[in-house]
């Protein structure tokens, strides 16, 4: 069974996972904390997220996290591998 049949967004409007407008303010920070929430129960959210930074720029709630914040990690994680690649 792949992981993704057990997200527990599958019993969930899809739409949820999908914020429209800006993100920072009104019904959309609202609708990320509950898509969130979601994702913070589920049994697969380690290979979710994984997956979600792997694949590179998706819209949408993965993982717990927004794309903004899967950007970021993105960043880090490059900037971590330059400074181990100068150093050695
Ligand atoms: S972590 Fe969130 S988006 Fe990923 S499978 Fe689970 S509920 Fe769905």
């Amino acid at each position: 069974m792949d992981w993704r049949d057990r997200g527990l967004c599958l019993r969930e409007d899809p739409d949820l996972f999908f914020p429209i407008g800006n993100i920072n303010s009104g019904q959309a920070v609202m609708q990320t904390d509950d898509a969130k929430a979601v994702c913070r129960r589920c049994p697969v959210m380690e290979q979710c997220l994984a997956w979600a930074v792997d694949a590179g720029p998706v819209e949408g709630i993965w993982g717990g996290t927004t794309e903004g914040e899967r950007r970021a990690t993105r960043r880090r994680t490059a900037r971590r591998t330059a400074a181990t690649k100068t150093a050695a």
